[in-house]
């Protein structure tokens, strides 16, 4: 093991289409059409900075244009390359169509370690990068909306979309230009942590189908089941916290660059997370045990691996040592098509990326469409939803307090019922709802079809499906 020659994360995206293109009736020219990347852009351009000019290497990668704008993140890392950013923007098309999110796949690139540079310095940098997107339409509402990603967040998007306004100063919707922007800025709220909240619905999903639970070899609830997160950035931390905090699990293993902590009586995620922000790292915090070479505790024991960073963690050097019954897959390929095929043989139930991280893309689609309709969700109708509920419960009261019986209404209805959605609250029945519906159109293909033994090949099937069929509506 170890020696075997691992495709790259480009060519590890066209296997796994290929195993689902393998069982669809698709036409060889559509099923080509669908699989390439249609364009990518390199920039390179010069900054000024500590008296002299460093060049940086950006990209912008188009996979699909079959709807219009195209979306996907703009990474910020020194590993970003061609190969990378196409994978990422190829998944982007795949996972738009299975979350029903309207836009085709894309994603962007800067090959740049961001921890080298102050806040100043990024924000030249970022202006610039952006300026070379935005002047070749590479950036723009209708067009090209590019959201945060790993190395990048509400910061670097604020940046964007006032670079953008600049160079488009009569643009009414420019602010759509970018999604993943501060509240202030024209974001939305709930943005931030989409797609750890996302995970945290695509796991509700799978634990109300006894019959999945039973294939991953596990029963129950997701109360005191024991993961194990691999990456505490933005993604892995959320998850995290919402899953210890609010249904019961138990984070026994978090992976972080320098070393992992595992605590089989569970972390204090908040701790860890604080321990890391002002650290940079887990060493040296006390109370867990700290093992130098993390990627050890990608094996260990447990119920839920939820591999939150990179792309190929998990591959072909150690996913036969994998111990967990589920994997889902909050980064973006975090494992390798070799791999893949390692642990459907053990019997490791594999919540595909596509769908376990469509969180983030789908409340970017909330954030784009509040950007175009110029008002924020609930604005219009909560006081009237408040009104009426106020009618139902003056009412109920009225009724009650005639009768002779000890018929009461609970204390806290009346503020419960009365109380209409705000924009939090609808950003998260949006989200719900579409992690749930996209569950099921992967469920029942996973469980309907003789030749579909997985959710990842579910997944491709669906979404696959949806490409061909918005390309042929077109009469391509
Ligand atoms: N970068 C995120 C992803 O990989 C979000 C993309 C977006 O919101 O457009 O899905």
């Amino acid at each position: 093991m170890g020696q075997t020659k691992e495709p790259s994360f480009r060519q590890s995206v066209d296997l796994m289409f290929n195993r689902a293109v393998a069982l669809m009736d698709l036409p060889p020219g559509l099923e080509e059409k669908i699989k390439v990347c249609n364009a990518t852009y390199t920039v390179r351009f010069g900054v000024r900075l500590r008296g002299q000019i460093q060049t940086f290497t950006g990209y912008r990668s188009v996979h699909s244009e079959h709807m219009e704008p195209v979306k996907g993140g703009i990474r910020y890392s020194m590993g970003v390359n061609q190969d990378e950013v196409e994978a990422l923007s190829a998944l982007m098309t795949y996972k738009c169509a299975l979350v029903e999110a309207p836009f085709g796949g894309a994603k962007g690139g800067l090959c740049i370690d961001p921890r080298q540079y102050d806040e100043h310095e990024l924000e030249q940098i970022t202006r610039r990068f952006a300026y070379e997107l935005a002047k070749r339409d590479l950036i723009h509402p209708s067009q090209n909306v590019p959201a945060p990603d790993m190395g990048t967040g509400e910061r670097e998007m604020a940046w964007i979309a006032d670079q953008y306004a600049r160079m488009n100063t009569t643009d009414i919707n420019a602010r759509a230009c970018v999604t993943g922007k501060p509240l202030h800025g024209g974001g939305i709220a709930g943005r931030v942590e989409a797609t750890g909240r996302g995970v945290q619905y695509a796991l509700h999903e799978f634990f109300r189908h006894p019959e999945d639970i039973a294939q991953a070899g596990l029963q129950g609830t997701l109360d005191g089941k024991r993961v194990v997160v691999q990456g505490l950035g933005n993604v892995g931390y959320h998850a995290a916290s919402f899953l210890a905090a609010e249904d019961g699990a138990k984070v026994i293993g978090i992976i972080e660059r320098d070393g992992a902590l595992v605590d089989e009586g569970g972390l204090d995620v908040e701790a860890v997370h604080n321990w890391i922000s002002s650290h940079g790292g887990v060493t040296g915090y006390a109370d867990a045990t700290y093992v130098e070479d993390g990627a050890q505790v990608l094996e260990i024991d447990c119920d839920i691996l939820i591999p939150a960073a990179l792309e190929g963690v998990i591959n072909l050097t150690n996913a036969a040592n994998i111990s967990a019954n589920l994997i889902i897959e909050a980064a973006n390929g975090p494992v390798t098509a070799g791999a893949d095929e390692i642990l459907r043989d053990k019997g490791v139930v594999i919540i595909p990326d596509l769908f376990a991280n469509g969180g983030g893309v789908t409340v970017s689609y909330f954030e784009w469409v509040k950007n175009l309709s110029h008002i924020r969700f609930g604005r219009m109708q909560r006081r009237q939803e408040e009104a009426r509920h106020q009618l139902v419960f003056d009412e109920l009261d009225r009724l009650s307090s005639q009768t002779e019986s000890d018929w009461r209404l609970s204390p806290d209805f009346k503020q419960n019922y009365l109380r209409g959605a705000d924009e939090l609250e609808l950003v998260r029945s949006g989200l719900d709802d579409t992690m749930r519906a996209a569950y099921q159109s992967m469920r029942e293909v996973w469980h309907g079809r003789e030749d579909v033994g997985d959710l990842r090949v579910a997944a491709y099937l669906v979404a696959i499906g949806r490409v061909a069929d918005s390309y042929r509506a077109k009469g391509l």
